[in-house]
């Protein structure tokens, strides 16, 4: 593609891409087609020859839009909303279009910059002290992963160098509440701590962490001569957004010499309110925190910022300093390679930076609250409504709600539940998750895509009550 045929192509994209946002809406949200559909439509073997670029553009339009469910739609309340402000789309297009690397300061000197200062930002944005820094991953799942690793090293004082895991010591517990995404045990897993010294410690019944079940865990296995090394907390989990307790789990924690991640991947983006941070209470005392702007925020995937409060300590776990990558400007940069596990980065400070600077803090707070309202009139509602339960508070802006009609209850009321769900999704009208929640399925409500409005919202409500209490069983 020359420069030309690239100004050419690229703008029909953006002009596809916008047509996109403006029709999404009439489009279901969940996707009808059925496993192998869109492989089914697209050629076995690549072209011989060039295509032009209409002909792939008719096929994103023909094969692909079909086979995808939309999570940029007014009614999709599935997940967690995962938004894609167009500003930082253009962003994330920038970094493509630039196509530099970060593997150095030196390599890219405003990519390394950008990115110190966007995640400081994002810092002071959501009120953290300057004690913290950050990086940016592509997911919390591996920003888990490095925190686990830091506690890891932090607690054999940097056992990796020696023998590693396998020089014999005392086995190292990671202490997580039943409610921890998956992430956590995966992180575990892959930095060698063993699926039997991963503890999933017992909720309240708001489903939050208990501190003294914590403490009571952490006792045994001292006493059985094992070394509690990490607590993961989180601010908002993924089935009920609960939230632990942060600044007790810490004073247990601290008790241990255990260190503490929080994962606030989704919750993390209330906390530019600030009549949202009591939820996190005590985040000043951890070690480590991953946010996902990715997700409520609005910067388009991938965007996860890490931070912690040692950098050095991070830096030495994670670096390595081979000849080739060195260079005299060394001494005085960061060189964020040594903030992760992959050498090459891409330029996601920009997504990040477009988003903040098109929207302004104020813009951004003012649609977290809209979703946080809109998130409270929903439970109002279903509070208000014989024959429903909602199943958690709603500290944020997701709703777990179930329909119990008289005499239903376990597996019938789990096929009840299942039956209107799908029913919802089918339908193309709005698209929502259940989950399993103290043994029975219930539906999350997650509000907050970009484009959802109140009357979104009321939509929904009347639906979900029409496919639930309509005859079925
Ligand atoms: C979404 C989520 C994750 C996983 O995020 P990825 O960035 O997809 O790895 C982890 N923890 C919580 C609480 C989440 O909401």
């Amino acid at each position: 593609m020359t420069p030309e045929d690239f100004r050419r192509a690229g703008h029909e994209l953006v002009d596809w891409i916008a047509d996109y946002r403006e029709r999404v809406a009439t489009l279901p949200v969940m996707s009808p087609v059925t496993p192998g559909d869109v492989r089914a439509r697209l050629p076995v073997h690549p072209p011989e020859g060039p295509e032009g670029f209409e002909a792939i553009l008719a096929d994103v339009e023909r094969v692909l839009l079909p086979g995808l469910s939309h999570w940029q739609h007014p009614s999709f309340f599935g997940y967690f909303p995962a938004n894609a402000e167009p500003a930082s789309v253009l962003g994330d297009f920038l970094s493509s279009g630039l196509g530099v690397l970060g593997l150095s300061w030196q390599s890219s000197p405003a990519l390394t910059e950008l990115e110190e200062v966007v995640t400081d930002w994002l810092r002071q944005m959501v009120g953290l002290s300057d004690a913290w820094q950050g990086v940016i991953h592509d997911t919390a799942s591996t920003a888990t992963l490095v925190a686990l690793l830091c506690a890891r090293e932090r607690v054999t004082q940097y056992g990796a160098v020696r023998g590693g895991l396998q020089a014999g010591e005392a086995p190292l517990v990671v202490y997580t509440s039943v409610h921890a995404h998956s992430s956590v045990e995966k992180a575990a897993l892959l930095a060698g701590f063993g699926r039997d010294f991963v503890r999933a410690i017992g909720t309240d019944d708001t489903h939050a962490l208990r501190p003294d079940l914590l403490a009571e865990a952490m006792r045994e296995d001292t006493a059985r001569g094992r070394r509690p090394a990490v607590v993961v907390a989180t601010t908002g989990t993924t089935a009920t957004t609960a939230v632990d307790p942060v600044g007790e789990v810490a004073r247990v924690a601290r008790e241990h010499g255990a260190w503490v991640h929080v994962d606030a991947a989704m919750a993390g983006s209330a906390m530019l309110l600030p009549e949202c941070r009591a939820l996190w209470d005590g985040v000043e005392s951890a070690d480590s925190l991953v946010l996902n702007p990715h997700k409520w925020l609005g910067a388009v995937f991938d965007n996860s910022v890490y931070f912690v409060r040692d950098a050095q300590h991070l830096v030495r776990v994670m670096s390595t300093n081979p000849s080739y990558l060195q260079s005299s400007a060394d001494g005085e940069v960061r060189n964020l390679r040594d903030w992760g596990i992959p050498l090459g980065r891409r330029f996601r400070a920009l997504k990040l930076w477009f988003l903040i600077r098109e929207q302004g803090v104020e813009g951004l707070r003012s649609r977290l609250r809209r979703d946080l309202a809109n998130a409270r009139w929903l439970a109002e509602q279903v509070d208000a409504t014989p024959g429903w339960r909602r199943l958690a508070p709603v500290p944020l802006q997701t709703v777990c709600v179930r329909h119990e009609p008289e005499g239903l209850t376990g597996e019938a009321l789990d096929r009840h539940t299942l039956a209107w769900c799908e029913r919802v999704n089918r339908s193309g009208r709005a698209y929502l998750t259940p989950a399993v929640l103290d043994g029975n399925w219930m539906v999350r409500v997650s509000i907050g895509a970009l484009p959802t409005e109140r009357e979104h919202v009321e939509t929904l409500w009347r639906l979900v009550r029409a496919e639930a209490e309509g005859a079925d069983t």
